[in-house]
């Protein structure tokens, strides 16, 4: 991808409780407000490649072993999850967690906590732009949102703390078609916004229609890399890794 990188993973290994490699030198490039997407089948490592760059790695007995992870320029690859989130990287995990007692407006609140309140109170109403439906829900208690309600949610929340980068794993799972829809939908508008985006993704053509560039992993590797234009068209992989036929 072009443009200056805000993001860089070059060589980077991985290894879980100090023997299982699982990550084996991988290289990643995401420039400032791209949007790149992480592909390939259940294992590959695409979860785990996030979890480098957030720092939540090292609260799972995993390290980056080797190589380096660069952020704006800095090596962030020893870094806490708390420190990097400072910086501005936002880790939207699979599994869509919650504060479920919380209403949805203090969840979002929350995801603010690092700003000084007028700046706080901004973000709160960009965020319900961008998700209308959270406006309507605000007073619920979250734990009775839908699944798709709740993936909103989360990454409402993470928009609160207003990232460089926003990273966010498997947004479709387990959700029903037109809520796929409508959060990609939210997350193509969210690109006019002054941030990067990574997205881990089994729906492999609704990240190709977001993303500029793919990379596909398979058992820790990199296999293959390009625009999501040409992933899209190349049909040698399509139907191997894409799953697309
Ligand atoms: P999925 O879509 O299934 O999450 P993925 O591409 O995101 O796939 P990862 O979750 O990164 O893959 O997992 C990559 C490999 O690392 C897998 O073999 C997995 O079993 C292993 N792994 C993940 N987390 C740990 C851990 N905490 N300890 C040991 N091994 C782990």
């Amino acid at each position: 991808p072009g443009g200056s990188p805000l993001l860089e993973l070059s060589n980077v290994e991985v290894t879980y409780s100090g023997v299982i490699l699982v990550l084996k030198g991988i290289n990643i490039i995401v420039p400032e407000r791209g949007c790149v997407a992480l592909l390939g089948p259940n294992g590959a490592g695409k979860s785990t490649t996030l979890k480098a760059v957030s720092g939540v790695l090292k609260t799972e007995e995993g390290l980056v072993s080797a190589g380096q992870v660069r952020f704006a320029g800095e090596r962030i690859d020893t870094l806490a999850a708390e420190r990097t989130v400072r910086r501005g990287i936002l880790h939207v995990m699979e599994g869509r967690k919650v504060l479920e007692h919380m209403t949805v407006e203090q969840n979002l609140v929350a995801g603010g906590h690092l700003q000084r309140s007028r700046d706080a109170k901004e973000s709160l109403e960009l965020t319900y732009e961008y998700f209308p439906r959270l406006a309507d829900l605000r007073g619920r208690t979250s734990g009775y949102l839908s699944g798709g309600e709740q993936q909103m949610l989360v990454i409402g929340r993470a928009l609160m703390a207003r990232p460089k980068l926003m990273m966010i794993d498997e947004p479709s799972l387990g959700l029903a078609p037109l809520m796929v829809e409508e959060i990609f939908s939210i997350l193509h508008r969210l690109r006019q916004e002054d941030l990067a985006l990574v997205i881990v993704e089994q729906n492999t053509a609704a990240a190709l229609a977001l993303a500029d560039y793919g990379y596909v992993l398979d058992n820790g590797r990199i296999v293959l890399d390009g625009t999501a234009e040409s992933l899209r068209s190349n049909e040698d992989i399509r139907e191997f890794y894409l799953g697309l036929g």
